[in-house]
């Protein structure tokens, strides 16, 4: 229920679609209880818009109206006035509550999740989601990855009969140790104000995912079976979700809440990724008495790498070169290096080709030197796409489109979690939720896309009830 001063907030007034949406939900309870039908059914962002349009109130607060701008508690009376509270909630934008939604994001973020280390951030998320009073469990995925901590699932039952089940999922561990996070909230921005990441991947995804179910059920909504999968493991290659024993569940399709921004684009398409362990062979020998017995097996790796094709390789696909090691003293002619490396790509034909290019280098290198090399090739994961018609991204775009976002689709070379549910047959697309710079100590997300998330969310689970 919104009270006076928290309608006095909005005296501020915004041109954007989204900020109205998002403060015009704190008058939807209102407009519930004072009734006043005005007949009015608006369906879509443009039918309540032209439904504002027509206010004449000479303090109309909405976009593209001329009206003065000056609210203040005036907004109130323009409300009672001219029924656009009941307007928004037969339109059904979702009452989040900001505080607990931000308040939920943050406490996450300050709850240590390494991966395979996401035992406190589990163990807090399964008592707030009991609290909430939603059935939830761990399934036994720690012990078959080598983790402290399980898989948390959640499910809430829906009300509506026939409506297709869903999930979201978001991911628990972070990049780096989160251990003595500070936060630090400037211009509606989180940073970390400490010497950690922030780690709003994935956060920003959990976060989001838990507040709009709960805005779904306490505004009485129809939905169908909703599921919340939150993972472990996800950033050392997406190990928790494969864990996951997902056959019984008969999922419709999900959502994946785990991309950077903008809010309201979503990715359908992701890349194949190869991983390659190599471990140059030398001979030792002393470096000053010997060095002619000995062959250096940095010399030899480095001889490959010279020549090695790195990063972009073209708009479809990349490659990389993440750890070198080796060598056992500075007097001693390296007997062994270790490379770990890895390529990308859209197109299967392009990822074979780089790699096998790397590969050939190395072993051109080690014969010319008259030494051995190993390597160790494997697809990581598979690459996915996901039509445009699949009905997973027509409630996504449709869900968009009620809060006046693009919906448009992208391709990502990044992997995720939503890797592992398509190659287990379940549709599924990652949604973006404005976190930026990830995996880096700049990590940042905002206020306002924590809440557009949120919406987002709120809006998919109507759609897909539709
Ligand atoms: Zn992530």
């Amino acid at each position: 229920m919104a009270t006076q001063s928290e309608i006095s907030k909005l005296a501020v007034f915004n041109e954007t679609v989204f900020f109205l949406i998002a403060h015009l939900r704190l008058w939807t309870r209102e407009g519930d209880s004072t009734g006043g039908a005005t007949g009015v059914t608006a369906t879509s962002v443009a039918d309540v818009h032209s439904i504002l349009f027509k206010c004449k109130n000479e303090f109309c607060p909405f976009f593209h109206c001329e009206r003065p701008k000056s609210l203040g508690d005036d907004i109130k009376a323009c409300h009672d006035q001219h029924d656009t509270a009941h307007a928004i909630s037969r339109y059904k934008l979702g009452v989040i509550n900001e505080d607990r939604l931000i308040s939920l994001f943050k406490d996450l973020c300050l709850i240590d999740a390494p991966s395979l280390g996401e035992k406190d951030c589990v163990a807090w998320t399964k008592k707030y989601i009991q609290d909430i009073g939603w059935e939830c469990w761990e399934d036994e995925g720690g012990k078959a990855i080598g983790g402290n901590a399980n898989n948390l699932i959640v499910k809430v039952p829906g009300n509506k009969p026939g409506a297709p089940r869903i999930f979201f999922s978001a991911h628990f561990d972070t990049v780096e140790p989160t251990a003595g996070l500070v936060i630090e909230e400037r211009d509606g921005v989180f940073y970390s104000a400490s010497d950690t990441i922030l780690g709003a991947d994935d956060k920003a995804g959990m976060a989001p995912a838990i507040e709009a179910l709960r805005a779904i059920q306490e505004d009485g909504q129809e939905h169908g079976d909703v599921f919340l999968l939150f993972s472990c493991a996800e950033e050392i290659g997406l190990k928790g979700a494969a864990a996951m024993k997902l056959d019984e569940y008969n999922f419709a399709y999900g959502f994946v809440l785990d991309t950077g921004p903008s809010v309201g684009t979503f990715v359908n398409r992701t890349a194949f990724h190869d991983k390659l362990d190599i471990t140059v062979y030398g001979k030792p020998a002393h470096a000053g008495k010997d060095p002619e017995k000995g062959i250096n097996a940095i010399y030899v790796a480095s001889r490959a790498i010279a020549q090695m094709k790195v990063g972009r390789i073209s708009p479809n696909t990349t490659s990389n070169l993440g750890i070198i090691s080796g060598g056992t003293g500075v007097n001693i002619v390296c007997p062994e290096v270790f490379i770990r490396a890895e390529a990308r790509s859209t197109d299967v034909a392009e990822l074979d080709e780089q790699v096998n290019h790397m590969i050939k280098l190395f072993d051109e290198a080690a014969t010319e030197a008259q030494t051995t090399v190993k390597i160790d090739h494997r697809r990581h994961y598979d690459a996915y796409i996901v039509e445009e018609t699949a009905p997973v991204i027509q409630t996504a775009q449709r869900a968009a489109k009620n809060l006046g976002l693009e919906g448009s689709l992208r391709v990502t070379l990044g992997g995720s979690d939503a890797n592992v549910f398509n190659s287990m047959g379940i549709p599924s697309i990652v949604v973006a939720t404005g976190m930026d710079k990830i995996h880096t100590h700049d990590e940042f997300v905002s206020r306002a896309d924590l809440l557009k998330t949120t919406e987002l969310a709120y809006q998919i689970i109507l759609e897909a009830a539709r």
